[in-house]
């Protein structure tokens, strides 16, 4: 058996057509749907992830604007700029690509950000809306599965979900959109005693860890429903997924692929996040 292939960059191409008919919509009201994106240092990946957010956002009409800042600026600096940021009524969504740098207070300058402009869903205000079921910001990652669930009818309902991985950006939000769904969550991480029989219960496994090819076909539940979110630059420049797909793809009933998975999804709903701060 081989398992079905959810194929992310199709599906988002469809939501960012979807995306690109709301903005039209929301021109004829006189908005423009408008993004900042903050970047602080000189991360390469994140330059690219910056860079592929903002050309996403102008080919669907979303206005974007770059605020770049060197390693060395200080708090006062990106906080003097979230201000503004939030201040600003073409702003419709603030994004401060992570990580920054090291001798800045991250979660003072995320909760800085007006919680109407959370495009990012990061502010503990939208991450508390979430615990408690409430309309909010979803974080783009964990938006993305949902979305790539929800459209190749996965089941969820009484299904047991495995999330491995605990972030605050993806495994915890994602465990609890899964429980939204009435999955029976499981939420593992680098402490976790016997990860492959834990693993092993998943009808939907998630791997959200950073580590490449740590979920191997022996951890995996024949016919399960295999997500990875992780992208690893390997020493020969390629990426990697946190799931040996040339093996598991034989062992599940559906698998996504890296690249081409999960992450062009993260782009589409950040796009869906600025048009639904636009409507506001
Ligand atoms: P973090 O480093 O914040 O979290 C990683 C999690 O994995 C932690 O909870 C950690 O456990 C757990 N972990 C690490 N090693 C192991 C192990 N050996 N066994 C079990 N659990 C382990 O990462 P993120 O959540 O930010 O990202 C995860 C991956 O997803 C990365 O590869 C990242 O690049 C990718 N990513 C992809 C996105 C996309 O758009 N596709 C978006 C965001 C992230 P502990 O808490 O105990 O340390």
């Amino acid at each position: 058996m081989s398992a079905i292939i959810l194929d992310g960059k199709a599906l988002s191409a469809q939501v960012r057509a979807e995306v690109k008919s709301k903005v039209a919509a929301l021109a004829q009201r006189g908005i423009r749907p408008g993004l900042a994106v903050v970047l602080a240092g000189d991360d390469p990946a994140s330059k690219v992830y910056v860079r592929n957010k903002t050309r996403a956002c102008e080919e669907a009409g979303v206005h974007s604007q770059q605020i770049d800042y060197p390693a060395s600026v200080t708090q006062e600096e990106l906080m003097a700029c979230i201000r503004k940021l939030n201040a600003d009524p073409a702003v419709h969504g603030i994004l401060v690509q992570l990580p920054l740098p090291k001798h800045i207070d991250a979660a003072r300058v995320l909760a800085a950000v007006s919680p109407q402009k959370d495009a990012d869903g990061f502010h503990v205000e939208s991450m508390g809306a979430l615990v408690a079921g409430a309309p909010g910001f979803v974080p783009c990652t964990p938006a993305g599965v949902m979305r790539m669930l929800a459209h190749w009818d996965v089941p969820l309902s009484g299904r047991r979900a495995v999330v491995i991985g605990r972030s605050n950006i993806v495994g915890k939000p994602l465990a609890l959109l899964l429980l939204q769904k009435d999955a029976t969550v499981t939420i593992s991480h680098s402490k976790t005693a016997d990860l492959a029989a834990v693993a092993r219960q998943a009808d939907i496994l998630v791997a959200a860890i950073g580590r490449p090819k740590l979920v191997t076909a022996q951890m995996v539940k024949p016919g399960a429903c295999v997500i990875d979110v992780g992208i690893n630059r390997l020493a020969d420049g390629s990426l990697a997924g946190d799931v040996d797909f040339a093996a598991v793809k034989d062992v599940a009933g559906w698998i996504t692929p890296v690249p081409g998975g999960v992450g062009p999804m993260t782009i589409a709903m950040l796009l869906e996040n600025c048009v639904q701060a636009a409507s506001k």
